[in-house]
């Protein structure tokens, strides 16, 4: 094979949506290119000999926060057994601030931004020349509406077993200045009646767990009733074989039209990532991120009550300007409003990112090596930020988890955070371990928490025994209704368990 397209992704299940958008568009190569994708933890020898095998001319890589350091021993090794293949590079984790970076200096060509068209430019020039004499080729971005679909490119194993990511549009209108898409400036939509045609096709093919990847699906609500329509009817004709979709929303922004397709989900078939970062409006004005925080909690809690929607709510630690404190009031009112999961973050410097502005006057220290984690702020030592990483894991594993229902409640109290902080401290000392706790021990210790904290002994034994039965007390809201049977077979377990409390 000519030209290969290669990742390496973050896991089996997620099938990646770039390498398929570029193989998409290679117009007169497609019959001489073919994707290859990896898993993260392979070894690089490994992988090397697999796209070898197929005796390639050039090779694509798509590189990615998550797989830079991999795919560097990856490129490193093929320079030298097979120094004559081409490697191109994209992604962005190479798009900012390539220059010096290993695996810019080990490639043989760099692709930054869009590769859509000039990637198969580039390759086209490769194989027949002339030679292309820079090293560095700024993407091309095409308008969406030419840029042929690759949704006919997942397989039938795909659609049995991963994660289809689909977009309806790319790019962001904000500009958060801890994201890479607020270099974007703006959002660009793809043609929605091609688009639909398109989950039409997959969804007859099988496909039933659809995630879209636009980072504001909730922008042009025009655009996201039609696919909400699209699902809804879906729903209606195969209520025995329902359709799942995953959706990132501005919580700001539902009007009325919106949440009256909202309502119509039955639950297990719906789920919006939802990001409210920080809810100090100091903090949200120094990273330029415009939202109404009044508005986002209104929103919120009317998804709570009045939606099936399972939510996931992002909130950051270590932003600029956020000492500990301020993040504990947003924590708590935001475990007031009752999401399913609150996705606690810490900081992240992605490269092109312009929160790099507040580095020295807010004391911002970043780990070097990727994902380049806030180690450190003016108001959070680092100590304290090993805490809140802690704080987090352990927050996965007992409240996101879905496995401890019944006691995430006490456990919480009249002060989540401060409550689920000594938790956190507490189990750290005894475990000397944030991974690899298995649940049954997780569960002993959860009990022998609540037992120092006062309850009988035997009363928390029996609390959580019945989260770790499965059986769950209290429905979270009024809102909240039991496990379907149908919706089951579509659905994430964490969603599933998420259901039954
Ligand atoms: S955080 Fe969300 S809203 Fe802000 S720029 Fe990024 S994608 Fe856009």
């Amino acid at each position: 094979m000519t030209i290969l397209l290669a990742t390496l992704n973050a896991r089996y299940a997620h099938a990646s949506l770039g390498l398929r958008c570029l193989l998409a568009n290679m117009g007169a190569l497609t019959a001489q290119t073919e994707l290859r994708e990896f898993v993260i933890g392979t070894r690089s020898t490994d992988i090397v000999e697999k796209l070898l095998a197929s005796n390639p001319r050039i090779i694509g890589f798509g590189v990615y926060i998550w797989n830079v350091d991999e795919t560097t021993r990856v490129v490193a090794l093929l320079k030298r057994l097979a120094p004559q293949v081409k490697i191109i590079l994209g992604g962005p984790e190479v798009s900012y601030e390539s220059a010096g970076q290993p695996i810019v200096q080990l490639a043989d060509y760099l692709i930054t931004g869009w590769g859509d068209v000039t990637f198969p430019l580039l390759c086209e020039q490769i194989l027949n020349g002339p030679q292309p004499l820079m090293k560095v080729h700024a993407g091309v971005q095409a308008p969406l509406a030419e840029l042929p679909m690759p949704y006919d490119l997942y397989t039938a194993e795909d659609i049995a077993h991963r994660t289809l990511y689909v977009e309806a549009s790319r790019g962001c209108p904000f500009k958060c200045e801890f994201c890479l898409s607020a270099l974007d400036k703006t959002a660009w939509p793809f043609a929605l009646d091609g688009f639909i045609e398109e989950l039409e096709k997959l969804h007859a093919r099988g496909a039933r767990l659809f995630k879209f990847v636009d980072r504001t699906f909730n922008l042009n609500i025009k655009s996201s009733l039609k696919i909400m329509q699209f699902f809804l009817d879906k729903l209606a004709a195969h209520p025995d074989d329902p359709v799942y979709a995953h959706f990132e929303v501005v919580p700001d922004h539902l009007p009325d039209a919106l949440k009256a397709g909202i309502m119509q989900f039955p639950p297990g078939t719906l789920q919006f990532e939802i990001g409210i970062q920080s809810f100090n409006p100091e903090v949200q004005a120094l990273v330029s991120r415009k939202q109404d925080n009044a508005k986002a909690a209104e929103n919120i809690r009317w998804l709570c009550e009045h939606s099936h929607a399972h939510l996931h709510v992002d909130l950051i630690a270590g932003l600029p300007g956020e000492d500990i404190a301020s993040f504990a009031r947003g924590f708590d009112r935001l475990v007031a409003l009752q999401p399913h999961e609150i996705q606690f973050g810490i900081l992240k410097r992605l490269r092109g990112t312009p929160i790099i502005r507040h580095t020295d006057e807010y004391g911002l220290i970043f780990d070097p090596a990727p994902p380049y984690t806030i180690l450190a702020t003016d108001r959070i030592s680092f100590a304290d930020m090993q805490r809140l990483v802690r704080f987090a894991r352990f927050w996965d594993m007992i409240a996101n988890s879905g496995r401890f229902a019944n006691s995430l409640p006490v456990l919480l109290g009249d002060a989540p955070f401060d409550h689920f902080m000594q938790l956190s401290d507490w189990l750290f000392a005894r475990t000397d371990a944030t991974h690899r706790i298995a649940l049954e021990r997780l569960a002993v210790l959860v009990g022998q928490w609540l037992a120092e904290r006062g309850m009988d002994a035997d009363a928390a034994k029996a609390l959580v025994a019945s989260d770790y039965a499965g059986k769950v007390n209290l429905p979270r809201s009024g809102a909240r209704v039991k496990t379907e049977a149908v919706a089951e077979k579509s659905l994430p377990q964490r969603q599933a368990r998420h259901m039954a409390a």
